[in-house]
């Protein structure tokens, strides 16, 4: 009898696998033809249906010392479960310890001991991978590229409109309207809040009201820029720094904390009912991701375009 697992390997590629995969430090990413994985005791291994190319991918160009090469990029993705066929979420969070406070609060990503995907182990950006079954999430979802960027993406802009704890609708301001922002913005209409925005980019503003003057209840800061940081700091007295990890250092007048009570705080993904509410409104449409596909051939090219931050989606790689 033939089992869907063989059918499901068989379409990407007899025996072996294909990735995109960093070889040395600070070169280009190649496809690879690699070995399919097999998985070891208390792993499965999932087919992979799209991955979300985002900020954490290009860092990984730019280290002098990545924590491991080679290594297979890609850190966000959706996939099917050989053998079962349960459709599933990956998240950058490869490991964690299970049993610290962090861990115990539902808040893996500040694990001690945590260990990220595309970073510490091999990453997503592969047509297989094996994940240890305590990592898997399942949904019910139909496929659409869309899902992809919930278990990065998506988790980390609820994570931020959620970290910022308003109990009544706000007038919020986000600056950076990316892969992040554009999300960001999202959710925080759906949480019910009034949003403005500014991006260098005058195309990516079609949709929100101008950020002006000051005294806005929260600023969330979706790009790496020390400038957009400072300017947040001025409008707003509560600022996030969201997903994004600027290079350097920012001048914060601790006049400012004291008198204004300015406030800084930052984050990468959320909690696990963090997660779930990502998936509800991405399922739902409360919440609608751009998106553009690409194959997993295109990759090395398109990777450079997030150094400019050349796009106000998502770039999703279709396996
Ligand atoms: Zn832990």
């Amino acid at each position: 009898m033939v089992s869907m697992a063989c059918v499901c390997a068989s379409s990407a590629r007899l025996r072996g696998m294909r990735a995109v995969q960093l070889k040395h430090p600070r070169e280009a990413v190649e496809v690879v033809d690699l070995e399919l994985p097999h998985p070891r005791s208390g792993e499965v291994r999932v087919r992979i249906e799209a991955c979300a190319l985002g900020q954490l991918d290009w860092n990984l160009l730019t280290l002098d010392a990545p924590p491991r090469v080679p290594l297979i990029a890609g850190h966000e993705a959706v996939g099917v479960v050989e053998g079962t066929g349960q459709r599933v979420l990956l998240t950058p969070l490869a490991a964690s310890c299970g049993s610290c406070a962090a861990c115990a609060s539902g808040d893996a990503r500040r694990c001690v001991e945590v260990r990220w995907r595309g970073m510490h182990e091999d990453g997503l950006l592969a047509t297989h991978v094996c994940v240890s079954e305590r990592a898997l999430i399942p949904i019910d979802a139909a496929f659409s590229p869309e899902l992809a960027v919930i278990g990065g993406t998506a988790w980390t802009a609820v994570g931020a409109v959620r970290s910022l704890a308003l109990s009544r609708p706000s007038r919020i301001a986000v600056i950076g309207i990316g892969g992040v922002g554009h999300l960001v913005a999202q959710v925080a209409r759906a949480h019910g809040h009034e949003v403005f925005a500014h991006d260098v980019n005058p195309e990516r503003l079609k949709n929100f009201a101008a950020i002006k003057g000051e005294g806005f209840d929260a600023a969330i800061v979706c790009t790496p820029s020390i400038q957009a940081l400072q300017h947040a700091v001025r409008i707003s007295r509560h600022v996030f720094l969201c997903g994004t990890s600027p290079a350097g250092r920012v001048d914060l007048s601790l006049a400012d904390v004291v008198w204004r009570g300015v406030t800084l705080q930052g984050g990468l993904l959320g909690t696990r009912a963090q997660l779930d509410e990502a998936v509800q409104l991405i399922s739902s449409g409360a919440v609608r991701p751009q998106v553009e596909m690409l194959s997993l051939d295109d990759v090395p090219a398109r990777l450079w375009e997030l150094r400019d931050l050349g796009f106000s989606g998502r770039l999703v790689v279709r396996m």
